[in-house]
């Protein structure tokens, strides 16, 4: 196992790149603990298995350097670098049995017989392929081989990390959520450094300790789920996460007052002065539970209460989505059961320290 650092990675597909925009990973610098079960999440194209092909070695970045434990290992070869990787699709062997495959990057590393069979049997237990040991893998279910491919990556206790490469996408949704179970389990007990891909933020939220979000070729949140969900560092962070994510509206600035179309909102003291130099145009962000709907001004209580209007109501069972229209912007208010809200004229409270500030998309913190 090893702590893996990306020191100043870019990288570009183009051979002469001129602008950010050519760069699939426009600058990325971090650290991957060691024994850390990490998920990275990010949209389609934001950059993920770039990443990762370039932490297990199948792909040299343009810049920068590598790391496993101190030591740089951006010229090694993939089998070099002693770490496994699983794909999105089975990688393994159709005429051998599933013991053979499971067996085979073991036995590569010339590893005793005995303890390839314990390690084997182990394996196939936790992912519950004991029936299928002695099949051939052509034989089997898609769902079976994604097991198979997993078991591969897992059965080696000797690696400096494992990758998964959104390795459930072919898995149907029920044994998704129990393989995603095992991973975690599998990751308390041997304490390998994980790292799970996805662009689903339920599972990464399922699986991981710390979830590091991409968006466009950069990392711009690494924090546990609750850190994410309470203090987006970034508009696309807070809009990503959370259902809905996060709701924004364009203000201005005065002191630690924020002014959206006439309404002067509190903001938590101390964004004035850290927002004085950055310009004049600012995004006002709170999650749709903490946003407060209310039928008159007294229902606001202590905070102040500004005039607005609901324009739609969705009952999702257990809550409601209530879409407001509030100076000529719309915004979403998560609203528990029990609360009445109606169409037409409502009061919004914006509790200040759950109220955020942005400039150029970035948290002003
Ligand atoms: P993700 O895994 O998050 O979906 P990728 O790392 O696959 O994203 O892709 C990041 C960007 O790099 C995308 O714009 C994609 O089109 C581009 N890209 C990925 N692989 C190649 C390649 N082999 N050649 C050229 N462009 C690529
Ligand atoms: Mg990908």
């Amino acid at each position: 196992m090893a702590r893996i650092d990306l020191n100043e990675i870019r990288h570009s597909y183009k051979p002469s790149p001129k602008s950010d925009d050519d760069f699939a990973l426009k600058r990325v610098h971090t650290t991957w603990e060691d024994g850390g079960a990490y998920a990275l999440l990010g949209p389609s194209g934001c950059g993920k298995t770039t990443m990762l092909n370039i932490i297990s070695g199948l792909l040299k970045p343009s810049h920068g350097q590598i790391l496993y434990d101190g030591v740089d290992v951006s010229a090694m070869q993939p089998e070099e670098r002693n770490i496994a990787q699983v794909f999105q699709f089975p990688v393994l062997y159709d005429t051998m049995t599933v013991y053979d495959n499971l067996a085979f990057p073991l036995r590569n590393r010339n590893v005793p017989a005995s303890e390839v069979d314990a390690r084997v049997r182990r394996i196939a237990e936790t992912l519950e392929l004991t029936n299928d040991l002695g099949k051939r893998a052509a034989g089997l279910s898609a769902d079976a081989k994604q097991k198979i491919s997993l078991g591969r990556g897992l059965v080696r206790s000797d690696v400096a990390a494992i990758l998964f490469d959104e390795p459930l996408t072919v898995i149907d949704p029920h044994l998704k959520w129990e393989l995603r179970r095992k991973l975690k389990e599998i990751h308390k007990e041997f304490g390998l450094t994980m790292i799970y891909v996805t662009h689903d933020q339920v599972e990464a939220m399922t699986f991981a300790d710390k979830i590091v979000v991409m968006y466009e070729g950069e990392i711009v949140q690494t924090g546990t789920p609750e850190e994410l969900f309470e203090r987006p560092e970034h508009v696309f962070v807070g809009y990503f996460i959370g259902s809905p994510g996060m709701g924004f509206l364009e203000c201005t600035l005065e002191g630690d007052i924020a002014h959206v179309n006439g309404a002067a909102i509190p903001l938590e003291p101390g964004y004035g002065v850290r927002a004085s130099s950055l310009g004049s145009r600012f995004k006002l962000g709170i999650r749709p539970m903490y946003l407060g709907v209310h039928s008159s001004r007294e229902a606001c209580g202590e905070l102040p209460g500004f005039e607005a209007r609901v324009v739609g109501v969705e009952d999702q069972g257990f809550c409601r989505i209530v879409t407001v229209q509030f100076g000529g912007q719309e915004i979403k208010a998560r609203i528990n059961d029990g609360h009445p809200v109606a169409e037409g004229l409502c009061w919004l409270t914006f509790p200040p320290e759950k109220t955020k500030l942005y400039f150029n998309e970035r948290l002003v913190g």
